[in-house]
């Protein structure tokens, strides 16, 4: 038997099936070169120039994103997930208006708020789960573009994909989306109608908590996208061989880790909202969540490896019950095989709009009973 294409899970864990053609090694080199002969012609007929741009092993890695992502025009990696960000906020220009999510990632809504402004952009935060609210702001033929992030740290607010295309398109903006705590296994921006999914690839696409790196995503290979790929160029903000090759390892075992993890997180909201010691949980998959109609809609697969929980008792509680986990681990991040927790408004800085009593678990792959265990001798030993 023979089919003429096999789906992203076979193609992800054979890293597209890419042999060696010297070796025949099923595992890529790692091509380390910063440069590469020019022909007799004096022409680079491999296309391969100079290493800041050209990398093999990266662009191998950005094979295999695109693909999962479905990303017509393809995938640039970066050093990490913020200068991938940051690259898709230079490529506008001074002056023009952006609309970003109030509730996203907090050292990029830092960067926004005060790197961004003094470039000249002019960046409004709106809660972009509120499609009136997002309707308001962007304005036709001013607003360049919509910035959303979903779920969303540390609330895991839903946007609705695309419906916010729509509204950016209407008024000739484009949608970018920070995806990190998606994945392309629960959603697929782009055939959503965004045009830009960013990815923090440190986090899940990884996995293993042991690589910085970021990606940018696109629909369409136009004049925005030639801007991002001169931005990641000029300013050098490629991702180096060593790490993509852990990235594109990393990734072959996605879905596998992925399907794990939110069905894990998916058993820990639900036993953790009968909890005496928690007074909420938020996550996605609930039906109580604000977003999830909008999340059964748009993700797959599950929900997602996030949820917060706000305890009873308040910050001292909250604070007391990360102190007493023995098999979480305490520490900001998220998305890798080991489960993490974190006392969040800690870390965020102004403007943030995470309560004091929440705390961020990002699920790993350890048995699920032992992790539940876990947060349960700790509510209890916190709220002491
Ligand atoms: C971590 C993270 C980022 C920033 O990525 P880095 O790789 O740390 O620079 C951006 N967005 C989200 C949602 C993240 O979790």
């Amino acid at each position: 038997m023979s089919r003429k294409s096999w789906s992203p899970r076979s193609l992800a864990a054979q890293a597209m099936g890419t042999i060696d053609p010297v070796t025949k090694a099923v595992v890529p080199p790692i091509h380390v070169a910063t440069t590469y002969i020019r022909d007799e012609d004096n022409g680079y007929a491999t296309g391969f120039i100079y290493g800041r741009p050209d990398n093999a092993t990266t662009h191998e890695a950005e094979g295999l994103l695109a693909m999962l992502e479905e990303a017509k025009a393809g995938a640039l990696l970066f050093g990490s997930g913020s200068a991938a960000a940051t690259a898709v906020f230079q490529a506008l220009s001074p002056g023009d208006h952006v609309v970003v999510s109030k509730v996203m990632y907090w050292a990029l809504r830092n960067w926004l708020m005060t790197e961004a402004r003094r470039w000249g952009l002019a960046v409004e935060f709106v809660e972009t789960d509120d499609l009136k609210a997002v309707k308001a702001a962007v304005r036709p033929g001013v607003t360049k573009l919509v910035w959303i992030e979903t779920p969303s740290n540390p609330l895991w607010t839903i946007t609705d994909i695309a419906a916010v295309a729509e509204i950016a398109h209407k008024a000739g903006a484009k949608l970018a989306v920070d995806s990190t705590c998606a994945s392309p296994i629960h959603t697929r921006p782009l055939t959503l109608g965004a045009d830009i999914v960013m990815h923090s690839a440190t986090k899940v696409l990884n996995g293993h908590s042991d690589v910085i790196a970021g990606a940018l995503c696109a629909r369409e290979d136009d004049e925005f996208w030639g801007r991002v790929k001169t931005v990641r160029k000029g300013q050098g903000g490629i991702l180096g061989p060593f790490e993509a090759y852990l990235l594109m390892r990393g990734m072959r075992t996605l879905h596998v880790r992925q399907e794990r993890q939110s069905a894990s997180a998916m058993a820990l909201a639900e036993r953790l909202s009968a909890h005496p010691r928690v007074a909420r949980v938020l996550y996605p998959g609930l039906p109580q969540h604000p977003g999830h109609d909008v999340a059964a809609r748009q993700m797959e697969n599950g929900f997602g490896f996030m949820l917060s929980v706000q305890v009873t008792g308040g910050e001292a509680a909250a604070i007391g019950t990360a102190a007493h986990v023995e098999l979480y681990k305490r520490a900001t991040s998220l998305g890798g095989v080991e489960s993490l927790i974190e006392h969040r408004a800690s870390i965020e800085g102004a403007g943030s709009p995470c309560p004091t009593d929440l705390l961020r678990l990002s699920t790993g792959i350890e048995d699920v009973d032992d992790l539940y265990d876990d947060l349960d001798q700790a509510l209890k030993a916190g709220h002491a």
